[in-house]
Parts: C-alpha cells; structure tokens; sequence
C-alpha cells in the first residue's frame, strides 16, 4: 500500500470498527507524507487506542498510521518541540515535610535511622530491601519519606506508597485488562518505598504481583524499602516467600525510649514557638502514650487551647465520650458499638463512632480498634472511609456529622 489519506482510513477503520470512532474524538488527525497522525495529550487514551487499532486493521494499514502524544511527535514540521512528558511523575507520593533532620534520633530509633541515611546515600547497595517495622507513630513513615525527599533531590524516580494504595492501583489495572501497564509503570521506579506492608495479608494476587516487582528491581539493584507494623515473621497470610524476601536484606525496629520521648517533646514544643517549660514537658510525658503523633497532636491542642486543657484529658478518656455520645444520640446502646451487631443501624453508628474517634481525639487506627475491640484496624479504616465517602453526597449524615461533632467536642 502506498500512502494513504483521511478519508480512506477512515472509510477502513468504519469497515473494521465502527465502535473505535467515538475514541477518535478525542484525538487531532492529521495527514502528512502519506502518513494519517492521530495526536492526543492524554498519555491513557493513547494506550486505549493504540490497544485497539492493534486487534482491529491489518499490518500493511498500521504502518501508515501513527499515534503520538501532542509534544512528543517530532516529525512535526515547523513545530516547536515541547520536552518530552514523562510517561509517569518522576516522583509519588512525597511529602518534603519529612526529612532526616527534623527527625530526633535515640537509642530505640538509632539503627533504622542510621541504616536509612545509609539507603538513602546509597541505594540499592548493601541494604536491600531495608525492611522497618514497629508499633504506630514511632516515625516509620517519616524515615521512608526522607530517604525518598533524599533520593528525589538526586534526580532519582521514587515511588512512596502504601501497600493499600498499591494493592487498589494493582486491581484497577487488572480491571482494565492492564495488568501489564501496571507492571511496567513500576519497570522505571529506581526507590520504591512501600509503606503499611502488614496490609498486603490475604490479598494474594497483589502479592504475586509485589513479587514480581521487588523480583524486578532486586536483580537490578534498584532500592526497595519497606514498612511494617510487625516483623516480617509476625506478617499473617503472606506468601513465604515474600516474607523471606523481606527478611533478605536488613530488618530494623523503631521504638520509643523515654530520653527519646523526652527530647521529641522538646523538639516539638520548639516547633510551634510554645516555651518548654518543665512543668509541660512533666505533663506531656505522662499523658501522651507512645506514639509521637499523639504527642504532636497533644501539644497542637496546647497550641490551640492552652496547657489547662491537658487536664481534663484523664478523667475520661477522648474515645470513651466519642462512643457514648455517638451512641446517645444514634439511639444505639455502647455495648452494641463495642460488641457483634451487625444491623444496618448499628453498622452504621460503628462507622459514624470509628470517624468521629478519628477525627476528634488523637487516638491511633490500633487505639480506635482497641476501643471497640476490634481485633484488626483495617476494620477501623474501612469504617472511616465508608463515612468519607457517603459524606460527599448525603446531607443529612453531614447534618448528623457536624452536629455530634460540636456538641462531643464541647465535651472533650
Ligand atoms: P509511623 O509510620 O511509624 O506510624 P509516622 O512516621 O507517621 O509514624 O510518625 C508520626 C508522626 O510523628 C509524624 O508526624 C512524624 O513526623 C513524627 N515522628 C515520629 N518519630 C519522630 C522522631 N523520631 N522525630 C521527629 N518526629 C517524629
Ligand atoms: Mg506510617
């Protein structure tokens, strides 16, 4: 075939395809040397269509065809020649709040965050994976972001996520018969910081398809951190041998010791321009639990409402007067929101109650599921996101929300 024109590609495509035209409205044809140009900007919709010309004409036609993206055909003549657009942001999911010097070093943190610094200064070396795991809010996700910050200022492509994110991102492309777009997307990552690993329990095909990931990048000494709740043994329903990968490279606790609490408390208290005062600092090390979030979130309370309104905090605990109002007030009782119900009305409560606890006390996920004797906190996340979700569109559960939120912060 020599060349071909608009009109006779289009005549052809109607013949093989009638359906693909509506895919062309979205996309720029031009005729050039004999050559039909289809330009889109949108990188997906490029994919979409290349997918189906490729299982609708015939080789000879394909030849004459070429999708670009609108910036990256550079056989545009007189065109200015836009750079060429990453197929993927260089960097996910970073957060430059986090560094390693805002981070308070102790002897419970040392090692991680000295083996951190050393991933970060050289990757993909002799750490690998570096695997950090320990109980919530004692700085893991702080540590993998500031290797990332780190990496990133280096021209490095880093990937933060965690290992939910990762898992719904997997399914999405699995809906879409992408599966392979998903795998090559992680093909150019040179860190991957994988966060919440505890999350991939159960989830087998996300698991299969981890593998392969790290597998990947392993053998091309590419960096692979990981976070964790527990140690790698401890994981539940995760495949051997993703657990002796884990186990593969170093495997570092993060805790909290006293002097440690001590100084972040301090650091803190800096942070926010409040003096540092002994008789704070006294308080804020008996009242916090050990979790460095909640004691951020303890000493913004003081920023807002003043260090008296540390007293009130142990007459009753935050998230007992979160369950009894909510319960009041949803005309459910507090034993049903802590026991088996499982009535609609008392679901819902629950999950009302789990975002109320969330967003009202400094309560961790695994505080929250203790409190309702949840074994497991991902109950606790689904509750919240369910109520975030409907939130959007139902006013009268924002009626609801705002209501009981006043009222139970009066109260705390
Ligand atoms: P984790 O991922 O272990 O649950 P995070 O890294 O999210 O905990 O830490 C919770 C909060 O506490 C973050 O705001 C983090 O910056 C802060 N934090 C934790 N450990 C430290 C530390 N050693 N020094 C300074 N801030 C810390
Ligand atoms: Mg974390």
């Amino acid at each position: 075939m020599e060349g071909i024109n608009i009109k006779t590609f289009l005549t052809l495509l109607k013949e093989y395809d009638s359906g693909i035209l509506s895919l062309l409205r979205f996309f720029r044809i031009e005729e050039r040397e004999g050559k039909i140009h289809l330009l889109t900007k949108n990188a997906e919709i490029k994919r979409d269509l290349e997918a189906r010309l490729g299982s609708t004409l015939k080789d000879p036609i394909l030849r004459h065809i070429k999708v670009s993206l609108e910036g990256e055909d550079v056989s545009v003549k007189g065109e200015r020649k836009e750079p060429k657009k990453e197929k993927h942001p260089p960097q996910e999911g970073l957060n430059s709040k986090y560094s390693f010097n805002n981070f308070v070093v102790g002897e419970g943190n040392r090692l991680a965050y000295e083996v951190a610094k050393e991933v970060a200064e050289n990757p993909g070396t002799l750490y690998n994976p570096l695997f950090i795991y320990g109980n919530v809010g004692l700085g893991k996700t702080h540590l993998l972001q500031a290797i990332g910050n780190h990496c990133a200022q280096r021209g490095m492509r880093v990937v933060y996520k965690s290992a939910n994110d990762f898992s719904e991102e997997m399914v999405e492309y699995l809906k879409g018969g992408k599966i392979k777009d998903f795998r090559n997307r992680y093909r150019e990552v040179d860190l991957l910081l994988l966060d919440d690993i505890q999350f991939l329990s159960g989830k087998t095909r996300t698991q299969v398809e981890f593998f392969n990931v790290f597998n990947h990048m392993f053998m091309s000494d590419r960096q692979i951190v990981l976070a964790s709740d527990r140690h790698p043994k401890d994981l539940k329903d995760v495949s051997d041998r993703l657990v002796s990968r884990f186990e593969g490279g170093i495997v570092v606790e993060v805790c909290l010791d006293e002097i440690t609490k001590l100084e972040i408390i301090k650091r803190k208290l800096q942070d926010l321009r409040i003096e540092v005062q002994d008789r704070i600092v006294e308080r804020l090390m008996e009242e916090t639990s050990d979790n460095v979030r909640d004691i951020e979130g303890t000493i913004k309370g003081i920023k807002l409402k003043g260090v008296e309104h540390l007293k009130k905090r142990s007459e009753e605990s935050d998230l007992e007067k979160v369950k009894l109002y909510t319960a009041l007030h949803l005309g459910v009782k507090v034993e049903d929101l802590i026991g088996n119900k499982r009535s609609k009305k008392v679901n819902r409560a629950r999950h009302i109650a789990f975002y109320l606890c969330r967003k009202l006390t400094d309560a961790s996920l695994i505080e929250i599921a203790r409190a309702f004797n949840r074994s497991d906190h991902s109950t606790v996340i689904y509750g919240i996101k369910k109520i975030e979700e409907e939130k959007k569109k139902d006013r009268k559960l924002n009626y609801i929300l705002s209501f009981l939120e006043k009222h139970i912060l009066e109260r705390l």
